[in-house]
């Protein structure tokens, strides 16, 4: 930021200055310097959020803050990386003791939960935009690439899915929703809880891996569409939690579950042979993992992502995941 006032420095120095262990030098110089460790290769990754497009602009800054760092997390965790420094860039539009307070605490406390070091940023005067860039480490060649899926592979996926959307659907009164229902649903769209453990613990059980951020057919179909195969999922194998599950014949919710974004869980494919060894993972990490489809060749014409329906028919998808300039 150009014309340095105190405050500028105060803000840093109050909100986002904590002592960093693990990396060489943390926030406070020109830039930050970090370690590579031997035979490990560093995942980068950045995902911005802006007022208005990705939160509303009086949106809970504590959960903002969380959410933030949680959604970086979650593209880590699909590469199956260990999550260890972020740096964050923040656009205010006016300085705000209590936001700032109460978004660096929800901030934080989701790095310390993961072993993540704030180690430097950018703070500016704009409209209200937060921006995240994490590094973690992986094994050399272990990452969980999107382009590894192969012939056969069955598809899992983490948690269940269509919380998020579907709780983003009531706020916009698309559907009724009772006040435990909306609270329920609620925490998945706000505080989302990134599968980072699991990310790690697939390294050399999975074959591919994508976090689910626009939605399981969109998702998926990037996992395809960089391995050069297609994706047949049930729809009645998809995990639904009690509220979804109660309300999936209403055209809505299936399109939160199918289409929907921001559940953060992990979508990967694996061997046959891998079945047990996933089961194990899901009963150690205390975490639903389901299989719900397979990995099939790709035909001229075909679609990517081809969701069966009750019947055995293929189910019509209403709408793409999202795309900000679709
Ligand atoms: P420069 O002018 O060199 O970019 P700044 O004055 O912008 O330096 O930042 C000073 C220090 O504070 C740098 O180490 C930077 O990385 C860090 N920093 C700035 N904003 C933030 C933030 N929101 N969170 C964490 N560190 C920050
Ligand atoms: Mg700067």
């Amino acid at each position: 930021m150009t014309g340095k006032s105190l405050s500028e420095f105060e803000i840093i120095r109050r909100y986002f200055t904590r002592r960093a262990r693990r990396a060489v030098l943390g926030v406070g110089d020109d830039a930050a310097l970090v370690r590579a460790p031997r035979g490990r290769e560093i995942a980068l990754t950045t995902d911005m959020l802006v007022g208005g497009r990705h939160f509303f602009a009086d949106a809970d800054p504590e959960r903002l803050g969380h959410k933030a760092l949680a959604v970086n997390l979650s593209d880590l965790a699909a590469m199956g990386a260990a999550p260890r420094w972020a740096t964050l860039a923040l656009a205010l539009p006016r300085v705000d003791a209590r936001w700032l307070a109460a978004f660096s605490r929800g901030f934080l406390r989701l790095a310390r939960r993961h072993g993540v070091e704030l180690i430097g940023g950018d703070t500016t005067r704009g409209p209200l935009a937060v921006c995240v860039q994490i590094a973690g480490e992986v094994p050399a060649g272990r990452a969980l690439r999107r382009d590894g899926a192969r012939m056969g592979d069955d598809i899992w996926v983490s948690g269940t899915l269509g919380d998020a959307a579907l709780a983003l659907a009531a706020l916009k009164r698309k559907i009724a929703l009772s006040g435990r229902e909306r609270a329920l649903l609620e925490r998945r769209l706000h505080a989302p809880a990134p599968r980072v453990a699991l990310g790690m613990a697939l390294r050399g059980v999975a074959r591919s891996a994508i976090d689910v951020s626009d939605g399981l057919v969109a998702d998926l179909g990037h996992v395809c569409e960089r391995s050069g195969l297609a994706a047949v999922i049930e729809a009645a194998r998809i995990p639904l939690s009690p509220v979804v599950k109660s309300k999936i014949k209403q055209p809505v919710a299936m399109n939160a579950v199918l289409s929907g974004g921001d559940d953060y869980e992990l979508v990967f494919t694996a061997g046959r042979t891998r079945r047990r060894a996933i089961a194990r993972l899901s009963r150690r990490l205390r975490l639903r993992l389901t299989r719900i489809g397979r990995i099939i060749r790709r035909r001229r014409g075909g679609s990517l992502v081809t969701v069966l329906g009750d019947d055995g028919g293929p189910v019509r998808l209403p709408r793409a995941g999202f795309d900000h300039f679709g």
